[in-house]
């Protein structure tokens, strides 16, 4: 069985990757390299350099390998650039899913596992937040996600396409070892931002609000680190495989921790002092997102290994100690 990745060579993308490959899956990837790296692919690997919304390009990888599973990575995902530029992010996700969408018909390839997110469900009206809970995104690229599980839905319904939403929350954290990790450029997540301040490459961090209704006003995030993340494709490919029906799920922690105590445990991973300074809100941010993640423990059998936040950050330390100009030569 091959498994195609596209946006293999992006952060969580190039861990799962690796997994498949660990796990003994042929894998070929898809990626156009825009924010992806070469790098990072896994080198048993088949990395096909091009666009998702390339059909004629997706045409040739589907005739070139024999794929029997996709997992879909392939998306821009900064909250703040979506909400100044929508169309980049109706265009190159939810246009990039109707493309792959069509040439899986075309060569009848049956299951999608898709990378959804926590941004689908916009400011939750109860934490935790369940799979069932209203979907009313409150930024573009959380509607361009949005979009793309219901197009899934309607390719299933009249094409028995079967597919895996999974509906990350806050991913974090590298391979333990240290040989891949989160290389992104410009950087907008929270945790590589406070590492960046760590190893002396920003002046220090802006905490994006304080005056949230949270326990200490800055938001509330679940986190969850991306191996564990990454192994959870596979069970979802497996789940398919088994013949099961298109189907949700949450991947959290259902454990939810403030910026500023995001801050404090990257202090004592570090050892490092960190500057901090308080910012206005960023546009688009819901106050808290904490995953209800038992259904993908019931159903998928998921049982992520890290469970705690300090220990997820101190897995990025290490990578971005031993490659402190990330995947660049
Ligand atoms: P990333 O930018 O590192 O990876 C995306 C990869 O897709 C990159 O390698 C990029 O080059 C490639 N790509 C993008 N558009 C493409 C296209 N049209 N054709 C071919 N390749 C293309 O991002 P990531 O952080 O690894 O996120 C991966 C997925 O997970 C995204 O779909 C994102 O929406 C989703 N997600 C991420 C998080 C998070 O915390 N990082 C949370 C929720 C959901
Ligand atoms: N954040 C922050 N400063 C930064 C980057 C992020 O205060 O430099 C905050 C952001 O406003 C949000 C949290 O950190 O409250 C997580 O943001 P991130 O972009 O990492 O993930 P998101 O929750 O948007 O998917």
């Amino acid at each position: 069985m091959t498994v195609l990745v596209l946006g293999g060579a992006g952060y969580i993308g190039s861990h799962t990757v690796d997994r498949l490959v660990a796990a003994g899956y042929d894998v070929a990837v898809v990626d156009n390299l825009v924010t992806g790296h070469k790098d990072a692919v896994n080198a048993k690997a088949r990395l096909h350099v091009g666009d998702v919304r390339d059909k004629a390009f997706m045409r040739q990888v589907f005739t070139d390998e024999n794929v029997e599973g996709v997992v879909h990575f392939a998306a821009f995902s900064v909250v703040p650039e979506s909400m100044k530029d929508p169309l980049k992010y109706f265009d190159n996700n939810t246009a990039g899913m109707v493309t792959l969408l069509e040439v899986m018909h075309e060569f009848d390839v049956k299951n999608i596992v898709f990378s959804s997110t926590a941004a689908t469900y916009g400011e939750p009206k109860q934490i935790p937040i369940k799979e069932t809970d209203p979907q009313i995104p409150t930024n573009p690229y959380g509607e361009s996600k949005l979009a793309m599980e219901k197009i899934m839905h309607w390719s299933d319904v009249a094409y028995g396409i079967k597919f895996v939403a999974l509906r990350y929350f806050n991913v974090a954290g590298a391979k333990p070892d240290g040989s891949i990790g989160e290389d992104h450029n410009p950087e907008t997540h929270l945790i590589p931002i406070i590492l960046q301040v760590a190893a002396g490459k920003r002046d220090q961090l802006q905490i994006f609000g304080d005056d949230y209704p949270t326990k200490d006003g800055t938001n509330v995030r679940d986190y969850v680190h991306v191996v564990d993340l990454a192994d959870a494709h596979i069970l979802a490919l497996k789940y398919l495989a088994a013949g099961n029906d298109s189907n949700a799920f949450n991947l959290g922690s259902a454990t939810g921790f403030s910026n500023l105590e995001i801050l404090e445990a990257a202090r004592r991973a570090t050892g490092k002092a960190i500057p901090a300074v308080m910012a206005p809100r960023r546009p688009g941010d819901p106050s808290t997102l904490i995953a209800a993640s038992d259904k993908a423990r019931d159903v998928l059998g998921w049982q992520p290994q890290f469970d705690d936040v300090e220990k997820i950050i101190a897995t990025a330390w290490n990578w971005n100690e031993k490659h402190p100009n990330g995947y660049a030569k």
